[in-house]
């Protein structure tokens, strides 16, 4: 999946028409919230906004993927962006600190900055009553995207002061693509995709002897049920 504007509109097409229309409108929320499952664009569309945010030649609010900001977002190397995630199994008081004492300072080469808090429901509870605070005195040219595949983790107080922006589940189509760029047959894949919408599921499936067995025996049926299907009833005596 690639990162264009374009091919994240057919991942995620109602999330860009809002964030779209907000740059129209120029009415960019200071806080976002995106919330939803596991590979259904979150990171992705974040550094695309950011990228709209700051890029210096945009084509209709959207970014140009060239100048040396949009450059540098792509690279992980812009000044006026950081990016924050667990260290370890959570968010740390000491990362959001380090955060507003950057914020703090005005922007290193504009006069807006932004932060992306990835798996924001991660954070202990002391770093969420930081990160409260810095959302409720939000600096001029100050932007936040806080991402969770977690919702009713979160604190209200913390929901309650983002715009928040849903992204829908994956297409049975669009899962089992992403499984066989996680290295699944398509057959797997295939079958997968249609017993669960979630990525971590179907690859934790992927790996069980049993669901393995049952793929095996599956396909056999299916043959023996089109070439032979008089051995049908045969077969599955024989095989459960
Ligand atoms: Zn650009």
């Amino acid at each position: 999946m690639g990162n264009t504007w374009e091919q994240l509109e057919a991942l995620q097409p109602n999330v860009l028409k809002i964030l779209q229309n907000s740059l129209l409108k120029e009415r960019v929320a200071h806080a976002y919230l995106f919330e939803g499952s596991k590979g259904t664009g979150k990171k992705q569309i974040s550094f695309l906004f950011a990228k709209a945010l700051f890029c210096q030649n945009p084509d209709n609010h959207r970014p140009c993927h060239e100048c040396s900001n949009c450059r540098r977002i792509d690279s992980g190397n812009h000044p006026d962006i950081h990016l924050i995630e667990p260290a370890g199994l959570s968010i740390k008081k000491e990362q959001i600190q380090f955060l507003q004492s950057e914020f703090t300072k005005t922007g290193v080469e504009s006069n807006k900055k932004l932060y992306i808090v990835n798996h924001v429901d991660k954070m202990t509870v002391s770093a969420a009553n930081s990160l409260l605070k810095f959302l409720e005195e939000p600096g001029n040219g100050t932007y936040a995207i806080l991402l969770t595949e977690n919702i009713q983790r979160l604190l209200d107080t913390i929901i309650s002061r983002c715009q928040v922006i849903s992204f829908r589940s994956l297409t049975p189509e669009q899962l089992a693509e992403k499984l066989v760029e996680n290295g699944l047959s398509a057959v797997d894949a295939s079958i997968l995709s249609n017993l669960t919408n979630s990525i971590d599921e179907a690859i934790e499936l992927s790996k069980d002897e049993w669901f393995g067995l049952a793929i095996k025996l599956v396909i056999q049926l299916y043959e023996v049920l089109t070439t032979r299907p008089q051995q049908a009833l045969l077969f599955i005596h024989e095989k459960w």
